[in-house]
């Protein structure tokens, strides 16, 4: 069995996740996190809040999964969000054109090949349906747009689509936004919410599905004079796949610091480079293992066009390397796109210390004498001529003036266009802020989690399994279990836990089975530690604490059980030191 295929046997066992819908058939790429993968979805999002957002001194906002169609014109992904498919002419089955070649010749990022040239190479190679085994050469490579498209309100007027991102619900948004921020670079807008792709062919339980969670980080920055505290970072050792190193021949993975990623100019962008170091101790500290982990470069053909660095998390499954977190400079390309089709201001209005003093080259040409002279297009001339006096004043100190419009030149006398430069003082500036952006799929994270977590070892000669989730990850914190359902122990043991559940612990109660049994149940969905209520236990006002990845067990008083707990749980105190 594959690591991922025994973790979903395990995940749907033990009430991790499943397919949706089971009973009408399911729909491929939709998952259900049953109780354990609820709870542990919710600890990972207050983990992923707590560092991304409350310790950087972020916001978060909650926008709506349907927006309008004009938010998705702007943002590019009605015209560019696309898949490459082919269909197979013998079954009709529907795969990626980009992934069928990657997985049957060794070109990588088929992706950045024009639709052609796919066509050619799955032609070339006489590649076979997945599906179906008959040959696919000649078949037509499409785009296909990854948008769930819906109908606002009856009737099909007013087209919606299921977001695709939760960053475009930040972006739009970003006047009010900046407004509570009371126009103050840089500040930073998080998301955890949904996200929609109608995938061609979802795969790998949770990592190619049609609805995820995402956590997204939005930092607006002042490009001119903004820094990240890289300091806080500097000596935190990233293991980086370089561009470079991709396409060395024998180019691997190296161990840089982040302040040697920056001084080498290895990560170009110190905002990227920060994000990358406060990420990579986060990884460490939800449980993913950094020995099968990485940072990977886009390559130039990968990178999206507005990006200026681009690094995506990696971790290892199956010899399979995932993306879990794609990190981006992008500019002010998603802020400049959203000004220019809703006309709205998308800058922040940056105060100078002290009020300086300009020459403003400024026209206003006299429309009497343009309209007639260039008929329709006496408006594009005075806008160009706008133009041209703040690009090239001097252009303005002969006679006549002349500027292009489509191609054409147009000549106008100096004199019509009223052409002056007056002094003016001004206050501050219009910024358009650039944004970094770190993105994060929950439901990988916990694929991989769970994945790097399972463990298969022997007890007393029994083989187990179990994940060695950390403490603050684990669904449940503690299992309690009367030894016997007799004697007062049941009892005690129900108080036991509605006290380590008023003390805000996680508790599962346990009573079915040999003891041993339920050990094996809580190993399986990692809880850290378990209590046994047993004779002594109602005598002498003791329970013995088990430990999961050591099995050891203690027997402690249960005065300040519930302390015990969460020091230990909090890394404040260790088994061993019990
Ligand atoms: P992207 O916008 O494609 O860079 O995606 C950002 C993050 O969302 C990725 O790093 C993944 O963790 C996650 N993600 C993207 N597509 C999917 C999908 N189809 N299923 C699950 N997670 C996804």
């Amino acid at each position: 069995m594959s690591e991922g295929e025994r973790l979903t046997e395990l995940a749907k066992r033990r009430g991790f996740y499943f397919p949706a819908a089971g009973a009408y058939g399911g729909a491929a790429g939709f998952w259900t996190y049953g109780p354990q993968g609820a709870a542990l979805k919710s600890n990972v999002e207050d983990a992923w809040r707590d560092r991304f957002v409350l310790q950087e001194g972020h916001q978060e906002i909650s926008a709506p999964d349907v927006m309008p169609e004009a938010v998705f014109e702007a943002s590019g992904h009605l015209d560019g969000f696309d898949d490459m498919i082919i269909e197979c002419g013998e079954c009709g089955a529907t795969h990626r054109a980009d992934h069928i070649v990657e997985d049957n010749t060794d070109i990588e990022e088929a992706e950045s090949l024009p639709n052609e040239d796919v066509m050619d190479i799955i032609a070339d190679h006489d590649i076979a349906c997945p599906s179906c085994n008959a040959s696919l050469a000649g078949e037509p490579v499409d785009n296909f747009n990854l948008m769930f498209a819906t109908n606002i309100g009856p009737g099909t007027s007013s087209p919606g689509y299921l977001r695709p991102e939760t960053a475009q619900g930040i972006f739009v948004e970003f006047p009010q936004l900046s407004e509570y921020a009371r126009n103050q670079l840089p500040f930073g807008v998080a998301q955890i919410g949904k996200a929609y792709r109608n995938e061609i062919s979802p795969r790998k339980s949770l990592v190619r599905v049609r609805e995820f969670t995402q956590a997204e980080l939005e930092h607006f920055v002042d490009p001119e004079e903004d820094e990240p505290p890289l300091a806080d970072v500097e000596d935190v050792t990233l293991p980086l796949y370089s561009g470079e190193s991709q396409q060395a021949a024998d180019g691997g993975v190296e161990q840089l610091t982040v302040g040697e990623a920056v001084d080498e100019g290895v990560v170009t962008s110190d905002w990227v480079a920060y994000y990358l170091g406060v990420a990579r101790d986060w990884y460490e500290r939800i449980g993913i293992d950094m020995d099968r982990f990485r940072f990977r470069q886009h390559l130039p053909g990968e990178l999206a066009h507005y990006a200026a660095d681009c690094w995506d998390a990696e971790a290892e499954i199956d010899g399979d390397w995932i993306e879990i977190t794609g990190f981006a400079y992008r500019g002010d390309y998603d802020l400049q796109k959203h000004a220019e089709h809703s006309g709205e201001d998308y800058t922040v209005f940056k105060q100078y210390d002290e009020p300086v003093t300009v020459e403003r080259p400024t026209v206003d040409p006299d429309m009497s004498y343009l309209g007639p002279e260039f008929g329709g297009d006496a408006q594009s001339v005075a806008d160009a001529l706008e133009a041209l006096a703040e690009r090239d004043p001097e252009a303005f100190e002969g006679e006549d003036v002349t500027v292009e419009v489509d191609g054409e030149a147009y000549t106008v006398p100096v004199k019509e266009t009223d052409f002056s430069v007056e002094t003016v003082t001004e206050n501050g500036e219009h910024v358009r802020p650039h944004v970094v952006e770190p993105s994060f799929g929950v439901g990988r994270l916990i694929y991989t989690m769970l994945a790097h977590a399972y463990t298969e070892d022997e007890v007393d000669g029994e083989e187990r399994t179990y994940l060695d989730l950390p403490p603050e990850q684990a669904p449940t914190t503690v299992g309690v279990f009367p030894l016997m359902d007799k004697d007062g122990m049941a009892e005690y043991a129900r108080e036991i836990a509605s006290a380590l559940r008023e003390a805000g612990h996680s508790v599962t109660y346990d009573d079915s089975g040999a003891i041993g049994r339920r050990y094996r149940r809580q190993d399986e969905i990692g809880t850290p530690y378990c209590v046994t209520v047993d004779y002594e236990s109602v005598e002498e006002d003791t329970v013995t604490v088990r430990e999961r990845d050591s099995t050891e067990q203690k027997r402690v008083s249960i005065d300040g059980l519930a302390e015990t707990i969460a020091r230990l749980t909090e890394g404040e105190t260790t088994f061993d030191d019990l």
